[in-house]
């Protein structure tokens, strides 16, 4: 039966190039979840865009004394350019400066204004009396008042992960100037998520027995201790998505209100640009989809519970709202399976020091498969995990070149060579072949389940386990010795390693699917196991942006086992991954922290 899955991955901000640790943090278990799924049969749909408003924003845009637009541009063209090199395959990748999603999230305010959740209210707010304005909390700085540390946003310190009131901030000072800012009063916009606080409560507990354990106990560790107090979903800045009330000029929706909207916003802007408007709604409104949320531990909060408690606010009212149609719920959250953090040689990632592997610096030297390799078996599920660059190394030329590519590289040129480019006739098969088949077989139930279950390193590591037992295969049948006297044999034990890594093919093709279409090509394949991804520049009434799409194969890859038939013409075929000098390791490791961009 097919479902409808929705991969939902969190929104990458206009401030900064994407690193390492954000790809294994949530664009690749995302598309490594999402590939598993068009391959299962799955109706699925990977949305995501660059968060483009807020301070973050606004602030690099002061730093480079260039416009908004053209900034958060930049970075959202390196965002579709890396994800394409990645394999990272959105269905739509697009932004949230977007007349659609301005729309979307306007509707959603207003819903849940009407249904009783918004209420307004004065606050005092740092004022620059220096530049005459209001100045947003990213740009106050000081001393975190839990932790101590220095250099704290006044909204959230990144060093303990805590949300702040500004107010409480100690030793305040303007990041524009350095000047002390002064507190004054400002009205704005509050949900009150207080009142949702059991509902949210209800939908965790509901959840506990297959989310991750990091994810319910943070979400619900949060709301025991501090509970689900109101926030403001309104700030001073005219560089978003104005509030939709009369007399709210020059105040625009706050960024972490608005950007979570996105993955809805995404979906229906999907729906109209292919034609089916109101396709949105197989993902949304039809109760049996499933929606994942793939994210990194700081936004575990925001995704596991106060979008939650926005979705349950708005109720019925968004669609009768935005669509003028008889009002439905929203969908919540089926999984947040959140990452943790990875670290870069034992140091936390900071790309202001520059202590960071960028992806796309990354790709201009090594194969997008190496690092989706690396990344993947190495990825901070449960705890923190480390980049290393040695066991880069090793591990891309002891498991994937020496153990999986190793496999393919002792059968294919073999069987091409001597059976005239084509697959062998096996005859009747031996014990010993129908057993390694079974094995490699089996894998489609239990890595399909850990894939189900986003357990990733546990998937990874069991198809290499599978491809070391085909290795082992290789050994016990020996068909180079075999083709000398007995080429009946030697035809047996090519056909069932052929089936061998047909099957892995597959079951390696979510983590690695480059190689694997490569290997698929080898095996005589015509059509891909995959589809293609693809830039389309879209206009609206805010100007233009460039989307990344996913078009579909018409005959894709399925998540089953090999049925090659003998005399399947191969393609002459070429090693899939490369080896690396372990001298490498060392020059990486020292250019890390040099160069700071924009410096
Ligand atoms: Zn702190």
């Amino acid at each position: 039966m097919s479902n409808n899955i929705l991969i939902a991955i969190a929104w990458p901000y206009a401030n900064s190039e994407i690193h390492v640790g954000n790809i294994t943090g949530s664009h690749l278990p995302g598309d490594i979840v999402a590939r598993y799924h068009r391959l299962n049969g799955d109706r699925v749909l990977m949305v995501s865009g660059t968060d483009s408003h807020g301070t973050p924003v606004t602030l690099r845009a002061d730093a480079l004394g260039r416009p908004v637009e053209e900034v958060y541009q930049v970075y959202h063209n390196q965002f579709i350019e890396l994800f394409q090199k990645a394999g990272i395959s959105y269905d739509l990748f697009t932004t949230t400066h977007t007349e659609n999603h301005f729309k979307v999230s306007q509707s959603m305010f207003l819903a849940l204004n009407e249904n009783g959740y918004l209420y307004t209210e004065t606050r005092p707010q740092w004022y620059s009396p220096a530049v005459k304005r209001f100045l947003p909390d990213r740009y106050v700085e000081g001393t975190c008042y839990f932790c101590g540390f220095e250099n704290a946003r006044s909204d959230q310190c990144d060093n303990c992960g805590n949300v702040l009131e500004p107010e409480k901030l100690i030793n305040p000072h303007s990041k524009l100037d350095g000047s002390i800012p002064e507190l004054r009063e400002t009205r704005h916009f509050f949900l009150d998520l207080s009142k949702l606080e059991p509902n949210v409560e209800e939908f965790l507990c509901n959840r506990k027995d297959y989310w991750r354990d990091t994810v319910i106990g943070q979400s619900l560790g949060q709301i025991e201790s501090e509970g689900l107090q109101p926030r403001p979903i309104t700030r001073d800045l005219d560089w978003g998505i104005p509030v939709p009330v009369e007399g709210w000029e020059g105040k625009c929706l706050y960024v972490w209100f608005e950007a979570v909207i996105g993955y809805l916003s995404a979906t229906i802007e999907w729906a109209q640009i292919t034609g089916n408007p109101e396709a949105w709604r197989d993902w949304w409104t039809d109760l049996s989809a499933k929606t994942f949320y793939f994210i990194g531990k700081d936004n575990i909060f925001f995704h596991a519970a106060m979008w939650p408690a926005q979705l349950m606010g708005t109720g019925e009212e968004f669609v009768r709202i935005f669509s003028e149609a008889e009002g439905v719920p929203l969908n919540l959250p089926y999984d947040v399976p959140a990452n943790q953090f990875m670290n870069l040689e034992g140091q936390k990632i900071s790309g202001g020091r520059n202590w960071a592997i960028w992806g796309l610096d990354f790709l201009s030297r090594y194969d997008a498969d190496a690092l989706r390799y690396y990344l993947t078996i190495n990825m901070p599920e449960l705890k923190d995990s480390d980049w290393d660059w040695d066991e880069f190394v090793a591990r891309n030329n002891n498991e994937l070149v020496a153990t999986w590519g190793n496999l393919v590289n002792r059968t294919l040129p073999f069987a091409y060579k001597h059976w005239d480019g084509l697959v062998p006739d096996p005859g009747d098969l031996r014990p010993i072949d129908k057993e390694i088949i079974s094995t490699v077989e089996s894998g489609f139930q239990t890595i399909g389940e850990h894939l189900e279950a986003v357990r990733l390193r546990a998937a990874l590591g069991e198809a290499l386990r599978l491809a070391k037992a085909g290795n082992k295969y290789q050994d016990d049948t020996s068909p180079w010795f075999e083709i000398k006297n007995n080429r009946i044999a030697a035809a047996k034990s090519i056909y069932t390693a052929l089936r061998v890594v047909d099957s892995l093919k597959v079951l390696f093709a979510p983590f690695l699917p480059f190689s694997s279409e490569r290997l698929h090509f080898f095996l005589g394949y015509n059509e891909p196991l995959f589809g293609e991804q693809y830039i389309v520049e879209q206009q609206d009434k805010l100007g233009s942006h460039n989307t990344l799409r996913y078009r579909p194969p018409i005959n894709g890859g399925h998540w089953e086992p090999s049925r090659l038939q003998p005399g399947q013409r191969l393609v002459q075929p070429a090693p899939l991954f490369k080896k690396l000098e372990p001298e490498l390791a060392k020059e990486e490791r020292k250019s890390l922290g040099k160069n700071i961009p924009g410096a």
